[in-house]
């Protein structure tokens, strides 16, 4: 007979983390079903929530550890990679824990993520610990802790349908997190008014009532022009500022130079434009405010986060419903990847590495010395290996030469290295570079908790066997552990559950979830700080997260781009994501998604392709300092005249060969992926 069962579990893809149903056949997962009670989704699911579980039973899925002699890989017992693997990090980091390097993966379990960081600080001693966030929402995790004293978005999703108005700059929400573009849908049929503004006008920007074209790269100008009109008509919330806020003063006189003449001229957005935003989110009772990579991945992604703070704070939109600032957290568990401490500068829950007392409790805890000294970011780790100061990096679960700036300079960085070691699930770009590859379970084939970029902790199950020959990440992990001499109390869990229970124990925001209390569709939100806390979405309600208690207002100057078009490079690329994939790895292994969109494009404003004689479909040459792809041009009058946008997914003509990985925010080392100079060409026929 049929065997049919249903799990519920957390999609894997965008971090609004919607709940969805594996459908299980004879102990293999067949498809999935949308979980109607789910509260985030509420039985709907976007096109990669319905088809991106194809990937799962792939037959290209790594099932055997692999090590690479003379330039080819040769499957290998795991005994022989995990020896081979904890002599390495064993030998290195006995040396000098400054030469070995982690990226966690932010699509994997709280529990696993967890763990890479332990295997980074317990066993090899360093701090040299971070992952993708550093190149997504690391500038929202810096810039909102600076404004608010947390990193994390204000408000829960469905606050949203409560907004009066919805000011979203830099976010495609419709593409990006489509279930979120339907609650932005529900707020508008509530009657809530959207402004979007946005360089390239998308699905979501199509949604809005008003649309402000801008300059990418220009969002302080705008956000200081806003607020300058918001001020001039004495719209701001003086009690809000009085009694809850520090920094007016300072902030204001920077603003007020900021003219709308000004403005208009640095963003080449309209007068009119940018006065009716500033009115309307001006005089709303509640007033939200929806960003994503659009204002966090430039080099002054930081301050483009706390100007939208700012903005807030000036008109007391901070603290209740349908308000707030939002930013959409772009992978599953990118949220949940910052709050287990896979950061260089913070332990689980945000506990502060350069605090003396908070390492010495880690170092107590852990059985450790660990420096009181913050490691390596992502970018200054690959920029170490680049110059030979970094001799191993192990690699859970990410996919750098794809992801990351300047493909060449990540090659490079990778070559240079003594051992890269990645855990994985597929032949990645990068795992094609690694040393030795360890193959891992994935998603549906393990228990754990992903956290949504609202702060919602949910649970996963396992609802089949991982193939033959993958481990469980936390089982390899714990494995080369106990190999490099770590006691074995200390790496000698049976379950994912049991690394919850020390998370729990180490971070005093997750203290009040026990698994009962997260096994349910609701879940829980932190901060939870008993289990009888309510654990409420809403943050900041009365006082800021910061021990002061009071929101900062930050004082920011316009600084544009670092890299401007000029004569030879005129114009402006910038990168996105399209509806039905998310990075390459998962969704181009997923048929339905692929068929959709099989590889990348370039879109270019209509007036632009005229200039140079390009036409629709036509393959072109894309350029920039650092290399040069072929691809096919899209035009449109859908992007602003002198800014060209490549989808980042595609390795056959990836966008990040292109794009620049020396210019970086100083606050957050995020590097600039939304601003490079580069010129399309026509290919000469031969
Ligand atoms: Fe998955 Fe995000 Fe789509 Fe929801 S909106 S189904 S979490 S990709």
């Amino acid at each position: 007979m049929v065997k049919i069962r249903y799990v519920p579990t957390i999609c894997p893809y965008c971090g609004i983390g919607c709940g969805l149903n594996f459908v299980v056949k004879d102990d293999k997962i067949v498809g999935v079903e949308p979980y109607k009670r789910h509260p985030v989704n509420e039985g709907k699911l976007c096109p990669k929530g319905n088809f991106g579980y194809e990937f799962i039973n792939r037959e290209d899925r790594l099932t055997s550890p692999l090590i690479k002699e003379n330039g080819e890989f040769r499957e290998a017992s795991w005994d022989e990679a995990l020896d081979l693997v904890a002599k390495k990090l064993k030998e290195v980091s006995d040396e000098d824990p400054n030469k070995v390097g982690f990226y966690a993966c932010a699509r994997s379990p709280n529990e696993n993520i967890y763990i890479t960081q332990k295997l980074a600080r317990v066993a090899c001693g360093t701090q040299n610990i971070d992952h993708c966030a550093r190149i997504c929402h690391g500038p929202t995790v810096e810039g909102l802790a600076t404004a608010f004293g947390s990193g994390a978005m204000t408000n829960g999703f469905d606050s949203i349908k409560k907004a009066d108005v919805i000011f979203c700059i830099g976010s495609n929400s419709m593409e990006a997190h489509p279930l979120f573009g339907r609650k932005i849908i529900q707020a508008k049929q509530n009657g809530a008014k959207l402004i979007v503004a946005d360089p390239r006008y998308t699905p979501t920007a199509k949604l809005a009532d008003d649309y402000i074209e801008f300059k990418t790269g220009t969002d302080v100008a705008l956000l200081n022009g806003m607020m300058k009109i918001i001020i001039d008509n004495d719209l701001q919330d003086d009690e809000f500022i009085e009694k809850r806020t520090k920094g007016y003063q300072e902030m204001k006189e920077v603003v007020m130079k900021y003219d709308i003449e000004k403005v208009s001229e640095i963003t080449e957005a309209s007068v009119e434009e940018i006065t009716k935003a500033a009115l309307d989110y001006g005089k709303a009772d509640k007033a939200a405010i929806v960003y994503s990579l659009g204002i966090t991945e430039h080099s002054h992604g930081v301050d483009n986060v706390m100007s939208c703070a700012n903005l807030a704070m000036l008109t007391g939109n901070i603290g209740k419903e349908g308000a707030g600032v939002n930013p959409l957290r772009g992978q599953n568990n990118v949220q949940g990847a910052c709050d287990m401490g896979a950061l260089p500068s913070d332990y689980v829950g945000y506990r502060k590495v350069e605090d003396q007392e908070t390492t010495d409790w880690f170092n107590e805890y852990y059985g450790v010395n660990l420096p009181a000294k913050n490691g390596l970011t992502l970018v200054e780790m690959m920029n170490a290996a680049y110059n030979g100061d970094l001799k191993v990096l192990y690699i859970h679960g990410e996919d750098p030469v794809l992801s990351d700036a300047d493909i060449h300079h990540t090659k490079k960085a990778l070559a240079n290295l003594e051992m890269l070691i990645v855990q994985d699930l597929f032949m990645t770009d990068t795992a094609k570079c690694a040393d030795v590859i360890l193959p891992a379970a994935g998603w549906g084939e393990q228990e754990g908790t992903f956290t949504n970029g609202e702060r919602r902790v949910q649970c996963l199950h396992k609802a089949q066997e991982p193939p033959k020959g993958a481990k469980l990440d936390w089982e390899i992990m714990n494995e080369i552990a106990v190999r490099m001499g770590v006691p074995k109390e200390k790496f000698s869990y049976e379950s994912s559950e049991e690394i919850f229970d020390e998370i729990r124990e180490c971070a005093p925001i997750f203290a009040g979830m026990n698994r009962e209390r997260l096994d349910t569709p609701e879940a829980l939100h932190w901060p939870c700080l008993s289990v009888d806390d309510p654990c409420q979405p809403l943050m900041h309600k009365d006082k800021f997260a910061h021990s002061h208690g009071f929101g900062l207002f930050q004082a920011l100057e316009h600084l544009g781009p670092v890299e401007l078009p000029d004569e030879e490079y005129p114009l402006i690329l910038t990168t996105t994501r399209v509806l039905f994939h998310y990075h390459a790895a998962m969704t181009r292994r997923c048929e339905t998604l692929d068929n959709e969109v099989k590889t990348g494009f370039i879109e270019i404003n209509s007036e632009d392709a005229k200039e140079l004689g390009i036409i629709n479909n036509e393959i072109v040459k894309a350029s920039s300092k650092r290399g040069e792809i072929e691809i096919s041009a899209r035009i449109t009058d859908d992007i602003k005249k002198g800014i060209v946008n490549i989808p980042m997914h595609f390795s056959e003509c990836a966008a990040n060969m292109l794009t620049n990985s020396d210019s970086f925010d100083p606050k957050s080392k995020m590097v600039e992926l939304k601003a490079c100079a580069v010129k399309v060409e026509k290919i000469p026929e031969v």
